[in-house]
């Protein structure tokens, strides 16, 4: 085993891995990466099919990103948001209140102030903090604030981001560290209990058959809550798709109603879009509209646009709280930020000697380097460039995956714009499952990587998650592997 290998079995100890399993074999040493493409210590080359754990956008080493940190290498190191501005996080508020803020959710309260942190997990503590001390202060400070999120929930691994989590396998362990947290179901479609549909070969939210009961069991969880005369403080969702539940899309419309409800029995938004945010989950209906040829309405080269960024103004969601990291620094550097509005902020003022201060921050907040990363890739993101290469990617991305409805272990094939997630069953006449200890989905993608394409995955789903510089021919050279590595796991089985 080559020395870098060595090292990383004598000391590393990796993230969500059973060490056992991992020190049984040799790891893939990653040395470099250009666009797609990931390049081990062998000099064998992978495609990223997963965006480097859902954070890389525009791909490794862009120019534009490359040069921005460059330039900003010759300036400084890191400086202090403890008692100092600095410029490159300046700017970047001010580009990230564009985005938050779209002309179509101008009546909506605004998301202008933004308190940046490291990563998803204190994106997440920040507003659930936030949320917490604004809500005792605004309902007095005997209130006890409580959260509401979905099931299946996975909101990073600080214990408040932890407490807000319903995935059993990852929390249960730490109960006694946490504060409850209530849940609600989540739309899971293919697996829903009022979906009468039986399975067919398509995305099971198209043909579901159901009276959206789960909106209903959101309605009266919200109003139980409020009759017990302690309304819920804060609903915390992904809009769109749940990730590490297991890539859960949300039927168009659930998203509006259920947040409808939340907001009219009282309860503030917190909108988590660590995974969906910049421009995931696709481009926006607007902006698609430009795509009509030839070139009608396109913006000029050099225009750009505020408008693709965020899951939730699909569905003309306006939080109080939106949550990024991941993808802002294009998944250059660990960055994060916590958006929210004016009336939030103001709860937090007063006289210094009222002690009203938000009591939080990190030695990293508002990292010169990691801003000057993310400007240059919102600017690369709002670009047309950009706006027409995933718009392509994602027609590409819809036709390719087609090809593994022929397998009888696809159950459910689930996109929501750059974002898939492909579930493994026994047969899809009975959706049956893999039992976990069968680990069905480590296996097919340790068969991906022999082909050169490199994913995780969450249990027996399948994540493919391109990066935006993705050419028609990687797309299909990933589908392509995925396929060939689930014939050659199942036909063993
Ligand atoms: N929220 C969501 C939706 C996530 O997917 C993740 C990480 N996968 C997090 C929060 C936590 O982010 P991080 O790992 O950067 O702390």
């Amino acid at each position: 085993m080559p020395s870098l290998a060595q090292l990383d079995h004598a000391h590393v100890w990796h993230p969500f891995t059973q060490m056992r399993d991992w020190l049984k074999r040799e790891p893939i040493v990653i040395t470099s990466g250009k666009g797609a493409v990931l390049r081990d210590t062998y000099g064998k080359h992978y495609l990223d099919a997963n965006s480097s754990i859902w954070t890389n956008l525009h791909g490794h080493q862009h120019p534009k990103i490359n040069a921005a940190i460059a330039r900003q290498l010759k300036k400084i190191s890191h400086s202090s948001a403890l008692g100092f501005a600095n410029e490159p996080a300046s700017l970047l508020a001010r580009e990230l209140v564009k985005s938050a803020n779209p002309k179509a959710e101008s009546r909506k309260p605004k998301l202008e102030k933004v308190f940046f942190s490291d990563d998803g997990s204190t994106a997440l503590e920040v507003a659930l903090k936030l949320a917490y001390e604004f809500t005792r202060r605004t309902r007095g400070p005997k209130t006890k604030p409580r959260f509401l999120s979905l099931d299946g929930a996975y909101h990073g691994d600080t214990i408040g981001a932890v407490s807000l989590g319903h995935i059993d396998l990852f929390h249960k362990a730490y109960g006694g560290m946490l504060f409850k947290t209530d849940k609600v179901m989540s739309p899971y479609c293919y697996r829903c209990p009022f979906n009468k549909a039986k399975p067919e070969r398509a995305d099971a939210r198209d043909h579901r058959k159901c009276n959206w009961e789960c909106v209903s069991l959101v309605e009266k969880k919200f109003s139980a809550q409020k009759k017990r005369g302690d309304p819920y403080a804060a609903f915390v969702f992904e809009p769109l798709m749940q990730g590490a539940a297991g890539m859960i899309p949300q039927p168009v419309g659930w998203l509006k109603q259920v947040t409808n409800i939340a907001r009219s029995l009282g309860a503030l938004l917190i909108a988590d879009e660590v995974m969906t945010g910049f421009g995931r989950t696709g481009v926006a209906a607007n902006v698609s509209s430009w795509l009509t040829p030839p070139d009608k309405g396109l913006p000029r080269s050099n225009e750009r646009s505020h408008e693709t960024c965020f899951a939730c103004h699909k569905e003309a969601v306006q939080p109080d709280f939106l949550c990024v990291a991941k993808g802002l620094t294009g998944g250059y550097l660990p960055m994060a930020a916590t958006l929210t509005t004016q009336r939030i902020f103001d709860a937090f003022l007063g006289e210094y000697h009222e002690f009203k201060t938000f009591f939080h921050g990190h030695s990293f907040t508002g990292n010169q380097l990691g801003a000057s990363a993310a400007l240059a890739s919102l600017d690369i993101l709002q670009s047309k460039q950009s706006i027409l290469a995933r718009a392509t990617l994602e027609k590409t991305l819809a036709e390719e995956l087609k090809i593994l409805w022929a397998l009888p272990q696809i159950g459910d094939i689930r996109r929501v714009g750059l974002v898939s997630g492909i579930e493994l069953v026994k047969d899809w006449r009975t959706r049956k499952p893999f039992d976990l200890r069968e680990r069905a989905g480590i296996r097919v993608c340790e068969a991906m990587a022999k082909r050169g394409v490199l994913t995780r995955p969450i249990g027996n789903v399948i994540v493919l998650m391109p990066l935006y510089c993705t050419t028609a021919a990687q797309t299909r050279t990933m589908i392509t592997a995925l396929h060939a590595a689930i014939e050659e796991v199942f036909s063993k089985h």
